[in-house]
Formats: C-alpha cells, sequence, structure tokens
C-alpha cells in the first residue's frame, strides 16, 4: 500500500508539476482509495466544492460496480442464479461496452473471468496457484457471449457464472469524472490506477505530460512521456500485480482461454483516445493478445496505442509518435 501511495505520488508529480512558469491558477488536489486503487485527482482553477463532488461519485461507482460490495448492480447479477435483473443504464453501458470489446477482441476481454480470477492470489503473498481441476472445472463458466443484456434494461447470467469489472469499470469512471471536471476548472489531471484522465491546460496553457511506465523498471519509473490536453491515456502492464514462480510471473491479467496470466510478449498497452472505458478494456486485451493481433485489434477500432514487450522494444500505431509528442525519457 506504501509504495503504492509513493508511486501514485510519483505519477501526480510527472503529470503536474512540469508545468512550467506557475501562472495564477489554483491548485487543489487529493489522494482517496477506491476500487482497490490509489486515486489521484488534481484540478486547477477549480469551482469550490468540485473535489468533494468527485469524490462522492467514486463512493457511488463503488457501491454500483464492485463485486464485493452486497447489493451492488454486479454483486446482485452474480447472485441471480440465472434469473434477469434489472440493473442501471451506467452498468448497462459498461457491460454492452464489454460486449462489444470482448467480440473485437475474440475473447481476449472477457468479464465472466471472475470464478478464474478467484481462484488466483496476486496480492495477499500466499502466491496461490489454482490447479488443474480447479481450471478445468471453472472455465466452461467463461463465456461473455451467454450474458444476456436485455433492451428492458435487465441482465441475465447463467447460474454459476460471475462477472468482474475490473479490466473497465475505472475506465468508466475516469470518463464520468472528467464530464464532471468539464468546464468547471480549467485543468485536471484525474489518475484513477493506470487510468489517466486529463481535462483542460495546464496553467501555462499547455496540455499535460503524461509518464508510461517503464514495465522493466521500478515502480513510478517512466520509459516514455507523452502529451494530452483533453483525454485518456489507459495502461494495462503486467507489473502491476503479480508474483513469480519458477521464473515464471503470475500477473492479475489472465488469459481467458487458459485461466492463467496471459504469457504473450506484451509487458504493457497504452490506449490513447477520448474514452477511458473503451481504452481500459481494449489495453486488457492487448496484453491477452500479444504485440501482433493487438496492432491488429487497435487498428480495426482506429484507436492509438503504445505497446512494450517484455524484450524493451516499443511499437505504436501509424502517426502516434508525432500526434501525441511521445518522446524518450
Ligand atoms: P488494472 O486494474 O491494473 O488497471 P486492467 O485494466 O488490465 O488493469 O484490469 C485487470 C483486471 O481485470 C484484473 O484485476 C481482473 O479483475 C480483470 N481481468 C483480468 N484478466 C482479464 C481479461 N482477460 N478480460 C477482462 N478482465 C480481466
Ligand atoms: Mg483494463
Amino acid at each position: 500500500m506504501r509504495k503504492r501511495v509513493l508511486a501514485a505520488l510519483l505519477a501526480l508529480l510527472l503529470g503536474v508539476a512540469a508545468a512550467g512558469r506557475p501562472a495564477h491558477a489554483e491548485k487543489t488536489s487529493g489522494v482517496g482509495y477506491y476500487f482497490d486503487t490509489v486515486i489521484t485527482l488534481t484540478l486547477y482553477d477549480a469551482e469550490p466544492g468540485l473535489l468533494d463532488e468527485l469524490w462522492a461519485m467514486c463512493k457511488g461507482y463503488e457501491e454500483l460496480l464492485s463485486k464485493t460490495v452486497e447489493g451492488s448492480d454486479v454483486d446482485r447479477i452474480n447472485r441471480a442464479e440465472g434469473v434477469p435483473v434489472a440493473v442501471s443504464a451506467e452498468t448497462m453501458e459498461i457491460l454492452r461496452t464489454a460486449r462489444a470489446v470482448h467480440d473485437a477482441s475474440g475473447g481476449a476481454f472477457s468479464i465472466t473471468l471472475a470464478p478464474v480470477i478467484a481462484l488466483w492470489d496476486f496480492t495477499g503473498g500466499t502466491n496461490r496457484m489454482p490447479t488443474e481441476q480447479e481450471l478445468a472445472e471453472t472455465l466452461p463458466l467463461v463465456d461473455d457471449s451467454r450474458i444476456v443484456l436485455g433492451d428492458d434494461g435487465t441482465v441475465t447470467l447463467p447460474a454459476g457464472m460471475q462477472i468482474d469489472l475490473g479490466g473497465i469499470a475505472k475506465g468508466y469512471i475516469a470518463d464520468k469524472g472528467a464530464a464532471l471536471a468539464r468546464g468547471r476548472c480549467t485543468g485536471a489531471v484525474l489518475n484513477f490506477g493506470g487510468n489517466v484522465y486529463t481535462v483542460g491546460r495546464k496553467p501555462d496553457g499547455s496540455g499535460f505530460n503524461v509518464g508510461i511506465r517503464d514495465p522493466q523498471g521500478p515502480e513510478g519509473s517512466s520509459k516514455y512521456v507523452l502529451r494530452t490536453q483533453d483525454g485518456t491515456v489507459v495502461t494495462s502492464g503486467i507489473y502491476e500485480r503479480y508474483f513469480e514462480l519458477d521464473s515464471v510471473r503470475y500477473h492479475h491479467i489472465l488469459d481467458p482461454k487458459t485461466g492463467v496470466s496471459s504469457m504473450s510478449d506484451l509487458a504493457s498497452a497504452t490506449v490513447v483516445c477520448g474514452s477511458s472505458m473503451l481504452a481500459d478494456a481494449v489495453a486488457t486485451a492487448c496484453i491477452v493478445l500479444g504485440c501482433r493481433d493487438a496492432l491488429v485489434l487497435l487498428n480495426s477500432l482506429e484507436l492509438d496505442g503504445l505497446l512494450i514487450t517484455r524484450d524493451g522494444e516499443a511499437y505504436v500505431t501509424p502517426d502516434f509518435i508525432e500526434k501525441w509528442q511521445l518522446r524518450s525519457v
């Protein structure tokens, strides 16, 4: 936890401190912990109360989308035993995007991985690995195409299956945070643990610098920096939550085909666009797909991406470097 807070503070410094001359902007910022993640919010010349509203929004979405909060939409879907559940329009919007990315990625992104995720422990220090039998029993429950998203606002999940929005929810919340902040401050950097959304401009009128972590480097280190104004930069990486056994890294992004951490050649995937929700899901899918197929997916969705392989090689979609002023650090 301490390390994460440190990393978040470093990311915050990278994102906002290089602001050049300090114009007359009043800066408000805070660090919070929601969705199992450190969240750092920085606002320039914000309306009074905006920061509090953003924290209240985080709390509200945690209560709606967390698998572990009793009575959340996700909890109710998971406990319904095959009965249709009425959900909020917001949950439905996320589920529809999850389905679209699932389909576009050939199932690399699958929210029905939840029962398999429950077999692992990436952060608790137990280094628990599922047995082959456990995997054989739970893998048949991974199939997003069996989630029925009704036009009447209900969701039906076959009994025994479970969903987990960990690969997409933070992106949705980042989008909502940006929408809340837009027009009510001159600039904002909203960092939802790897999902960064910048709004407006820095006090000196320029865009924001966002650091892309070096997957091989220590927490908080950056390999590249890019520049955004109003938009999101989302990175998924195999360095986030993991343990190592017999020189194999088991990390928190699972391959839905095997139920085991993705063994693809990618160490991180960054997507830059206007929708943090879409970018979040696509970045996760890219890690599973591996460099070659990830580039195909990004191109098919017309999304800008930066992929870093386990060997430290970087690949970008066309025009990425110029468009986002990418530079090494
Ligand atoms: P982070 O949460 O670190 O930003 P991601 O956005 O890549 O990283 O999401 C990883 C989380 O998504 C995991 O902790 C798990 O809850 C869930 N997940 C793991 N593998 C997949 C997958 N293949 N498809 C969809 N969700 C996944
Ligand atoms: Mg994701």
